[in-house]
């Protein structure tokens, strides 16, 4: 449904960011699970992990609740905890620093390299302490982390990889899906502001048997036996509970909708990279914006298209939004910078972090979903042409 009939028309409703791609088929699927009778953690969970680990290419997938949990209980299975500290980047989503605040361990900020948008593997080893435990590498808005510098360097200092996917679904690095095993546990996100959805909801995949086993028993309270399990058990059965566990549990309502969404990702992915190289075939040549570049390496799966304004032009990005919002088109500044948050902030990480704080004053997020037709495209590129600076 275009809201746009013309380019000379202003569209009648302000086209979004972003919106949700969903449609008949997720609807009979909640229906047939809410029929069932086994709507909690249940047979469309354990479907959705087995079709989700053979898509990615991983050995095991576990569904839990949302990133977040994802990233929570990831860095319990690797005993990360009080005293400890895990490297991650400042440009990133809060949920990134806060899962390692859950445990007790400090977040390091490293800062990121301005071409991508990513961590920069050159500022890892100056901020490896002998606390440090854990790199958290994101792939920001879905463009994957230089992957082989950062495991070397992991290597080197005995580090594990914990890979915040929560963005990354369908991205690749070096001829592999993110997922595939390179760091110990990748972590996605379900979130509707992701490329695929189930509401709320997040995947952690990894390679290692003994570490999916205990992020299945911890997103269920540690029990012993899943409920599945028990109520297909012949024998009365007792179960334990042999550490503090968690209710990160995912729904089959979700399951049932993440599986449909599984089905329609390949054409999500299409979508969003014909219409993130239509931007960057327009805007490229603009003087007053970078597009994202992408390394040769990768392929991006554009959960967010963001450009990066140049000089003086980012200081008016507020009028640059509220232009553009006059003509029913949203923007988004970009990703924020977690060290400028209060839970985080100090004087010495906004002086260490030069490119972040760079990327998130001048960053701007473009609209880019599924469902947005080529004319109401159009209509944003001319108005970002024509704009009066
Ligand atoms: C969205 C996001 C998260 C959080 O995901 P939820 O599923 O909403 O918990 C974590 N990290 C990054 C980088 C994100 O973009």
């Amino acid at each position: 449904m275009s809201v746009l009939a013309s380019l000379t028309d202003t569209p009648s409703t302000t086209i979004p960011v972003a919106r949700p791609f969903v449609g008949a088929e997720e609807e009979q699927a909640v229906i047939e699970v809410l029929r069932s009778g086994w709507v909690t953690q249940g047979p469309r969970v354990a479907e959705f992990e087995q079709k989700f680990s053979s898509y990615v290419g991983c050995k095991h997938a576990v569904g839990v609740s949302s990133c977040t949990t994802a990233l929570h209980l990831a860095l319990i299975a690797l005993n990360i905890g009080a005293g400890d500290e895990v490297i991650c980047p400042s440009l990133s989503f809060i949920a990134t620093a806060n899962s390692i605040a859950y445990v007790g361990a400090t977040p390091v900020f490293g800062d990121i390299d301005l071409a991508t948008y990513n961590l920069d593997p050159h500022c890892i080893e100056a901020l490896i302490t002998p606390r440090t435990k854990a790199l958290l590498v994101v792939h920001q808005i879905g463009l994957p982390a230089e992957m082989n510098a950062l495991a070397q360097i992991a290597q080197k200092h005995h580090l594990a990889i914990i890979e915040d996917a929560a963005c990354a679904i369908g991205s690749e690095y070096a001829g592999h899906l993110i997922g595939a095993p390179v760091g110990t546990m990748a972590c996605f996100s379900f979130h509707p502001r992701k490329v695929l959805t189930t509401g709320e909801g997040g995947m952690i995949t990894t390679s290692d048997t003994a570490i999916a086993e205990r992020l299945r028993r911890l997103r269920q309270h540690a029990m012993s036996l899943s409920d599945v399990a028990r109520h297909n058990a012949k024998q009365v059965v007792t179960e334990t509970y042999d550490e503090v566990g968690f209710n990160f549990r995912m729904t089959d309502m979700q399951a049932a909708i993440g599986i449909t969404q599984l089905g329609r990702l390949d054409s999500f992915l299409a979508r969003r990279r014909h219409l993130a190289a239509r931007y960057t075939a327009a805007l490229q040549h603009l003087p007053w914006m970078i597009t994202p570049a992408v390394p040769a390496n990768c392929r991006h799966n554009f959960q967010s298209y963001m450009v990066r304004l140049i000089g003086d032009h980012a200081k008016n990005r507020d009028a640059i939004m509220q232009q553009l919002l006059e003509k029913k088109i949203s923007t988004r500044r970009a990703i924020m910078a977690i060290h400028r948050e209060l839970p985080y902030r100090s004087p010495a990480w906004d002086r260490s972090l030069p490119h972040t704080n760079l990327a998130t004053d001048t960053g701007l997020i473009l609209p880019l979903f599924h469902q947005m037709t080529e004319t109401e495209q159009d209509y944003i590129i001319e108005s970002l042409q024509t704009i009066v600076l």
